[in-house]
């Protein structure tokens, strides 16, 4: 069995967390499977980096930065392998070498204030570049033959940077070239996970928690038997158990609904993760490093048929309710496709969308960093209808969120609506707009942020989620 795994920040966090991490891939790999490993950065490198670049870019560059970075990672080093000279040696001058361009970039930065997209990419993608030597070296510790490669040189992707797309033909063949025979040879090889090139070479990034996603891709490329996401809770949860603490550990769920829950703000997962897999039926399991004989959740193509309606809630924030309104609004045609060409000419993301049957008005939630755009936009797009008439306002509600109840199995049954909104009712939790796809697979409700705790716990108790199905 060829298994790829990833292991999430605070599964690399430490030096002791690394040494387990390594020790996962050694058993595995001594019960005869043939690993792969995909590394994040420790826990905390990524918004270091981020923030160090923003710092940087208004002309501040604090050389301070790279010294502790430089601290936190020599300092693991020496605790997996200073007793061996040579392997220590050269993992820290990697780590010195990496954090030269780090500290180059910033350099830069601070003299040219211009924070481009390609630029954030290439800094704020150190943080893996450090951790997969640290990691590698661990399983070399173990006794087991292991280097770390640079995604750069693996999962070609787009130009769009921050947010780069996986080229999968050119993937699969850079990426098996390389890991193939290294598997062979009885190697585990450590690759950068969050971090890709374009075909010219230029260092991206899948955006913020892209790691589940590079494991994913890297298992899609290998025609990998699983792929194996370890993080810190033991697997996808009927809510998130930092929210609501009885939340429990979901055995075994379909692949639409992972994506779902992913894209409906389940953090565990990054919202992508899943299409790679799905694509090649490649089982996915998300196990908790933390506590390893937990079976986890399974992710296949039925889930678990023995479990009805709704499966779990999650909750996204940070999020502006658009709104779109106008009595005239009704029988006008070309109003919706014109309001959303300018949501999608300003790059924004529509999460959710809900019109009401009397056409008199359309609402959407985009994420609130991307509003003053859209609605500047929208009021330059709709002039003519607004002065005319036909649109009275164009509004954005900020700081709101949306809570999906989520589940295959929701599809002709009745009651789940009545539900959501007695739970809501009962907790005196206004309802801002609510959106059900035909899918019947999500109910989502838009909510006021402050009110967001109060209603995934209000829905993980109507559903009886906390209860074992
Ligand atoms: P990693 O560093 O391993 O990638 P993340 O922090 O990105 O880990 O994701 C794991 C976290 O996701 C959990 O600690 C938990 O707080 C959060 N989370 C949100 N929703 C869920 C859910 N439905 N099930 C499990 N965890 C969830
Ligand atoms: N290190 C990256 C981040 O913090 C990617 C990841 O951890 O998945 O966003
Ligand atoms: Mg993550």
């Amino acid at each position: 069995m060829l298994i790829v795994m990833k292991f999430g920040g605070t599964s690399v966090g430490s030096a002791e967390r690394i040494a387990h991490a390594a020790k996962l891939a050694v058993d595995s790999a001594e019960q005869g499977h043939q690993v792969v490993v995909v590394t994040s950065a420790m826990s905390g490198v990524t918004n270091t980096l981020v923030d160090a670049a923003r710092e940087a870019s208004t002309g501040n560059w604090d050389p301070q930065v790279r010294q502790q970075l430089f601290d936190r990672h020599k300092a693991v080093a020496d605790t997996l392998v200073g007793g061996s000279p040579q392997l220590h040696a050269a993992v820290v001058d990697t780590l010195w070498r990496r954090l030269d361009r780090f500290e180059k970039l910033c350099f830069g930065l601070s003299l040219v204030h211009d924070l481009t997209p390609r630029l954030l990419d290439a800094i704020s993608g150190t943080g893996e570049m450090l951790a997969a030597p640290l990691l590698s070296a661990a399983i070399n510790a173990r006794g087991r033959v292991s280097h770390p490669h640079d995604a750069t040189d693996l999962i070609v992707t787009t130009d769009h940077f921050g947010a780069a797309e996986p080229l999968a033909a050119e993937t699969r063949a850079k990426a098996r070239a390389v890991l193939l025979p290294a598997v062979e040879r009885g190697e585990i090889p450590v690759v950068t996970g969050f971090i890709g090139a374009t075909p010219d070479g230029v260092l991206t990034t899948l955006g913020r928690g892209g790691s589940d996603y590079s494991g994913s891709i890297i298992g899609a490329a290998l025609d990998a038997t699983e792929v194996w996401i370890w993080t810190d809770v033991d697997g996808v949860m009927t809510a998130n158990p930092s929210e609501v603490p009885e939340a429990r550990t979901l055995s075994e769920i379909s692949y639409s609904e992972a994506a779902e829950l992913a894209y409906y703000g389940a953090k565990v997962l990054h919202y992508k993760t899943i299409l790679p897999a799905f694509r090649q039926r490649i089982p996915v399991r998300i196990l908790n490093s933390f506590n390893p004989s937990h079976p986890g959740t399974r992710v296949s193509v039925d889930g678990d048929p023995s479990v009805g309606g709704v499966k779990a809630v999650t909750s996204i924030r940070k999020l502006t309710l658009v709104t779109i309104s106008g009595t005239g609004m009704q029988g006008i045609p070309g109003i919706v496709a014109k309001a959303f060409e300018v949501v999608a000419d300003e790059g924004a993301n529509v999460l959710m969308i809900s019109q009401a049957s009397s056409e008199n008005n359309i609402c959407f939630t985009i994420n609130e960093s991307d509003a003053p755009r859209v609605i500047k936009a929208l009021h330059t797009a709709l002039e003519m209808e607004l002065t005319r008439g036909h649109i009275e306002e164009i509004d954005g509600e900020a700081s709101v969120a949306i809570v999906a109840a989520i589940g295959d199995r929701m599809r002709g049954k009745p009651g789940i609506a009545a539900t959501v909104f007695g739970a809501f009712g009962a907790e005196g939790i206004n309802v801002m707009a609510i959106s059900q796809g035909s899918s019947e697979r999500n109910i989502s409700v838009v909510v006021a942020e402050r009110d967001a705790a109060a209603a995934v716990r209000a829905l993980h108790r109507a559903f009886g989620l906390e209860k074992a199905s």
